[in-house]
């Protein structure tokens, strides 16, 4: 069964009623959530309700190894995370048998997080469980519990490959919630190519963030990247530091640490890394190596952990301008603070200020602490810090918390007023449940989405019926991908060997990747049936969380502290030698990376420029799997190779965005085996645009930025799961190509979705192209923040004529 519905419309209790009278009648529970600190809040409620005869306990890595033992002889209700099933309790089965022997149900909480490759993974655990249950005699019910999803129960049976019903009623009361659509306005600055630049989401985020908790509304704002979080909540303290000045006449007191201590995160994403400076300043080079017999050819690559929020010139957090204007109005006289007349709390641009009136008591009057109200949180923390910042938060000491997504956050924070959402958060689905965190007892809320400047964003505040009244988005994942199954099945083998029967709960594929297997010497086939003979644990052969590789761990060389980790692929971006590093809103300079020792040694530093690295792509199609005609053109489905090599970096003035040079890179380049949908048009097509002065390149360059900005519309990834290539002319296709493909081994189900609804996909790509006013081209409609290319060729006028030839009926 899956329960699909709203946050906090009581899914917990629905799957904790018959969870508890299962423990009470002799059964056991195992308990699933993405994020060991979920599973934490989860023990709490549990812990709370005070039945003496429900013995839970969390298993996972901060679980002491002389309380694992009692887990596992007494625990009734034991909560993890699919890393601690892959690595812990399915290879040690047999220690857990009384546990399995009596498991009634497997609670799959918040399961919407289980989408891509990860999904794909965590597909093959609970394979892989329902095998040592069966072993153990036991049938478990799965009850899965996920935010709204389109077609919950086909996701479901995909996850789990059991028949499931599906519950999406959602019927508990609720206040009403104001959403607002925010596009921060087109500011002087000019960037790439001199195109205009928009007030950045994290800047008018933290304008905002400090007017909302100057009005007493407890708010927290959901931020892309980490960094943007600290950004937000640096720039916001700063605001209200100034308020707090201009209204006591002193200088607050230090201010407290902005988040508890650094910790290393043990389970970063790609999405979250850290990543230099990469807005705005202009540029315009030539493309090395992709100019080929006149031709262009343009890159840009998948998540390399470059964070798309946008901390753009305005919304550095040094930056203060303007902050001692808040509060006008307020006179400086120290007492004046105290006469609550109503006064208005407006940040240094007007437009995106709230204008909330301040209430008639002064919310304040200790107004030394004022900065101290606003902290910033991410992923790594520690319990305590966690539960530290719950008590602030429901204390009232801390009114507003900038935080990167919900899923990462696992604090309790129901009770809040207010929600700012800087930029879109990839799927209707997360936008509800990140609203659906404002709205106390019941009461309305507000919930601001506030747009950043990318093509999407642009499409969704200038089309708000693509949000509203409208189902969201199906959660994808792809249990067949190969390079997935294949570990899962050393590791099944491992567990119990694999006999004929097993093959049907592995799907179709099962058979061929087997004889993979056996021939690459990783199981042995013996009458009955394929074992893991090898010495290595075959868990290891799967990297549940993705990235590949060991993580670099980035380290302070003066104090030999350690900062924090970057996965593999992503450090070739974001570390390499020279790159800006940002770290906790503290700026650091890369020394050296050193891939073979997995270190990047990084110096204190305060440099007037930003870095952005610059990648060669390649992409060679494999085989096609599926074509069908589109408009004049042809659409694709199939497997491609894709070769990448950051080559270099530039360096750019902070403020002017000044080319300060390019500087050569050796590192070694990275092949990925993945899926892609392309299309094609015919030379007699393309030839009347290249007539009226199309410039080609630039025009499918655009087209493809602007599509792999929308895809995440249609199939649950994110820009940075997602790479694109576009030529002129394509050595395999002999025609003008834009491919769009999944940035992980195998794929991940994203371009598949895109080829499945093309039409629409390209459709809207057009429609956020022509709906952004910018003249030549602006992030928010066709350049990317990852362009490897330095956004060099783009064509707007010709996108949406190369889009229009390839939309129209023939
Ligand atoms: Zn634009
Ligand atoms: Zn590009």
């Amino acid at each position: 069964m899956i329960i699909s519905t709203g946050t906090a419309s009581g899914k917990s209790l629905a799957y904790l009623t018959p969870a508890v009278a299962a423990c009470l009648d002799g059964g056991t529970i195992l308990y699933l959530t993405p994020t060991k600190a979920l599973a934490a809040d989860q023990l709490r409620s549990l812990r709370e309700l005070r039945i003496t005869q429900l013995r839970a306990a969390s298993f996972d890595g901060d679980t002491p190894f002389e309380e694992r033992t009692w887990v596992r002889q007494h625990a009734n209700y034991v909560l993890t995370n699919p890393d601690m099933l892959h690595r812990s309790i399915l290879p040690r089965h047999s220690q857990w048998s009384s546990f399995f022997r009596r498991l009634r149900m497997i609670v799959v909480d918040e399961c919407h997080g289980y989408r891509g490759v990860f999904g794909s993974h965590v597909a093959q655990i609970l394979r892989r469980l329902r095998r040592v249950c069966a072993r153990y005699g036991s049938r478990p019910t799965f009850l899965l519990a996920s935010a709204t999803a389109s077609e919950p129960g086909a996701f479901a049976m995909r996850l789990t490959g059991l028949e499931m019903d599906e519950v999406t009623v959602d019927a508990s009361p609720k206040g009403a919630t104001t959403i607002a659509l925010w596009e921060p306005p087109l500011t002087e600055l000019r960037g790439e190519g001199g195109a205009p630049v928009r007030r950045t989401a994290t800047a008018e985020a933290a304008d905002l963030l400090a007017d909302l908790v100057l009005a007493d509304v407890r708010t927290l704002a959901f931020v892309r990247s980490r960094r943007g979080a600290e950004t937000v909540a640096l720039t916001a303290r700063a605001k209200l530091a100034d308020v707090a000045f201009s209204l006591s006449g002193h200088f607050p007191n230090p201010p407290a640490p902005l988040t508890p201590a650094a910790h290393q995160d043990g389970l970063t994403t790609a999405h979250s890394s850290p990543a230099p400076h990469r807005e705005g300043p202009t540029t315009s080079q030539d493309s090395p190596a992709t100019h080929q017999d006149g031709l262009t050819t343009s890159q840009d690559g998948p998540a390399m952990g470059q964070d798309g929020a946008a901390t753009g010139p305005d919304g550095h957090a040094t930056d203060r301008d303007g902050h001692a204007t808040s509060l006008d109005g307020h006179a400086t006289s120290p007492d004046s603070h105290a006469t609550g007349q109503g006064g208005e709390a407006s940040g240094p641009v007007p437009e995106s200020s709230l204008n909330w009136a301040l209430p008639d008591s002064p919310p304040h009057p200790d107004w030394a602490e004022l900065p101290n109200k606003i902290a910033a949180y991410r992923a790594g923390y520690l319990a305590e810090d966690r539960r530290l910042l719950e008590k602030a938060l429901r204390a009232g000491t801390l009114m507003g918390l900038a935080t990167t997504n919900a899923l990462e956050l696992g604090v309790d924070v129901s009770g809040l007023d207010a929600v700012l959402i800087a930029g879109w958060p990839g799927t209707r689905a997360s936008l509800w449940q990140q609203a659906g965190r404002a709205g106390r007892d019941g009461q309305d809320a507000l919930a601001v989405l506030i747009a950043r400047d990318d093509p999407l964003d642009t499409y969704l505040v200038h089309h708000p019926q693509a949000l509203f009244g409208r189902p969201v988005e199906a959660i994808v994942l792809d249990p067949d991908n190969p390079y997935v199954l294949g570990p899962h099945l050393c590791a099944a083998a491992a567990e119990i060997p694999l006999t004929e029967d097993d093959l049907p709960i592995f799907g179709d594929t099962t058979s061929t990747v087997l004889d993979d297997l056996v021939a690459q010497a990783l199981l042995r086939r013996r009458p009955a049936g394929w074992f893991w003979t090898r010495r290595e644990r075959a868990t290891d052969l799967a990297d549940i969380r993705g990235g590949g590789g060991a993580p670099i761990q980035v380290v302070e060389s003066s104090t030999g502290r350690l900062l924090g980790s970057v996965d593999e692929p992503s450090a070739h971006t974001t570390v390499h030698t020279g790159a800006v590093y940002l770290h906790q809103g503290e700026t650091f300079l890369v020394e050296v990376l050193d891939l073979e020792a997995g270190v990047a040694l990084v110096s204190g530093a305060n440099p007037d420029f930003t870095t952005f690295a610059r990648d060669i792509t390649d992409i060679s199609i494999l085989a096609t799997q599926r074509s069908q005609p589109l408009g004049s053109g042809t659409l694709h489905f199939g497997e491609v190779e894709v070769t990448r090599q950051v080559v270099s970096y530039l360096k750019r003035r902070l403020q002017s965005g000044e080319m300060l040079g390019d500087e050569p890179l050796d590192l070694p380049p990275r092949t990925l085996r993945t899926r892609a949908v392309w299309w094609t048009l015919p030379a007699s097509a393309v030839a009347p645009l290249a007539e009226s002065g199309i410039d080609l390149g630039g025009a499918a360059h655009a087209a493809e930025h602007a599509s792999i900005g929308l895809l995440p519309l249609f199939a649950t990834c994110d820009r940075w799961d997602i790479g694109g290539v576009s030529t002129e002319l394509h050595a395999d296709t002999g025609l003008l190509t834009v491919f769009v493909y999944d940035g992980h081994e195998g794929g991940a189900g994203f371009a598949e979705r895109g080829y499945a609804r093309a039409a629409d996909w390209l459709t809207a790509t057009r429609e956020a192209i022509t709906s952004c006013e910018c003249e030549r081209g602006c992030p928010s409609c066709i350049q990317s923040p990852k362009c490897g290319n330095g956004n060099e060729p783009l064509h707007k006028r010709g996108a949406v004529r190369l889009l229009n030839t390839l939309l129209s009926p023939q």
